[in-house]
């Protein structure tokens, strides 16, 4: 593992990097513990999460690459992974409500907005750095999401952003496959009312992607947090699985195009942290909100992680120091050679890598995130 002090991370020059593409993965609700700690050894084995343990018999307690293989063998290898708390890696949310939309708002608009402190179905009177990107830089952009509330966070209605997400079909591409995924997902008996089968995200995305080649691609993954909350662990690991196999797909169909290969970063995170031990499936409310009923306090819910692969970004493992949600959003821009905080001044600062001296002439080091 690399020891750096705070901050120091990647060099993210803005100029050399313009014309890069960027693909950001969100994966709902999914705590630090699963993603560097693999299965919890008290709730893999409790009756009450656990109702079809064959589902998850694969999974050992402490073995991380068993749960999310392409995360530990391939970001940990050839990027950035940050969020380890048992080893002075912590990424943090700010806003107090610690729940999905003021997650989203934080995560792409770059700040907490103390107005914004629920799930409300309300369009967001903020901008996001997507609709930044694509009005004042002309980017393409393209978000594909789970949850329903996806476009009301990206306020389709003022940005014109494509936002396919919930059960909306899509329209925006004409294929045979489309037509049938648009068909399939409304004749899969859905778990949840406002979110859909993460499949149908998934392929929806990757079909867009080959097809139409944006420059900015946001991919929401949602059905973690759910089962949850439906307090179903092995569903849960089970997710955190499939997310992790959908990511090594991503990649693989990436470097298998000309317009992508070695010129994309990906940024993976979350929304929000949960609760630790018996209150691993909540999450919500730390600090006391004005006007607001004394916060129920799911503590952990503040707490999540992120990682980075892509070709600015140093082979580096786990790195060291203290990190904000808000960072990505501005990171995002900087991969794009773009300074999102010169125009949103309340946006946290872009994590700024830079290589490791033992880096700069010679050949990278195997990270190993795992070490003392
Ligand atoms: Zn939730």
């Amino acid at each position: 593992m690399w020891y750096w002090s705070l901050f120091a991370l990647l060099l993210l020059s803005t100029t050399a990097l313009a014309g890069n593409k960027v693909v950001l993965v969100s994966l709902d609700g999914v705590r630090w513990q699963e993603v560097f700690g693999g299965a919890d050894p008290q709730l893999i084995v409790s009756p009450a999460y656990v109702k079809q343990p064959q589902l998850i018999h694969t999974y050992t307690p402490g073995q991380p690459e068993q749960l999310m293989p392409f995360l530990h063998q391939t970001v940990a290898r050839q990027g950035v992974l940050a969020g380890d708390r048992t080893q002075s890696s912590s990424v943090t949310v700010t806003n107090p409500a610690q729940v999905s939309y003021p997650g989203y708002q934080e995560l792409l608009a770059g700040f907490a907005d103390p107005k914004l402190l629920s799930n409300a179905d309300i369009p967001n009177p903020n901008h996001t750095v997507l609709e930044w990107l694509a009005t004042q830089h002309s980017r393409q952009v393209a978000v594909f999401g789970s949850w329903q509330l996806l476009p009301q966070i990206l306020n389709t209605a003022r940005s014109g952003l494509l936002v396919n997400a919930g059960f909306m079909p899509l329209q925006q591409l004409h294929s045979e496959r489309v037509h049938y995924l648009n068909e399939l997902q409304l004749k899969t008996p859905a778990s949840f009312a406002a979110v859909r089968p993460d499949i149908f995200t998934q392929e929806f995305a990757l079909e867009y992607l080959r097809q139409k080649q944006p420059d900015v691609l946001y991919i929401a993954l949602g059905e973690a947090d759910d089962f949850a909350h439906q307090q179903q662990y092995d569903r849960y690991l089970q997710a955190i699985h499939h997310h992790d196999a959908f990511l090594a797909e991503l990649w693989r169909t990436l470097q298998s195009l000309p317009a992508y290969r070695d010129q994309t970063t990906l940024l993976i995170s979350t929304d929000h942290g949960r609760g630790q031990a018996e209150q691993w499936h909540r999450h919500g409310q730390t600090a006391a909100l004005p006007g607001y009923p004394a916060p129920e306090g799911v503590a952990g819910s503040e707490q999540i992680w992120y990682a980075a692969l892509g070709p600015d970004i140093p082979a580096a493992g786990l790195v060291q120091g203290e990190f904000l949600q808000g960072q990505l959003a501005a990171t995002l821009a900087a991969c794009l050679g773009l300074d999102y905080r010169a125009a949103q001044p309340r946006a946290a600062a872009a994590l700024e890598f830079s290589q490791p001296p033992q880096l700069a002439s010679g050949t990278a080091p195997v990270a190993d995130h795992q070490g003392p």
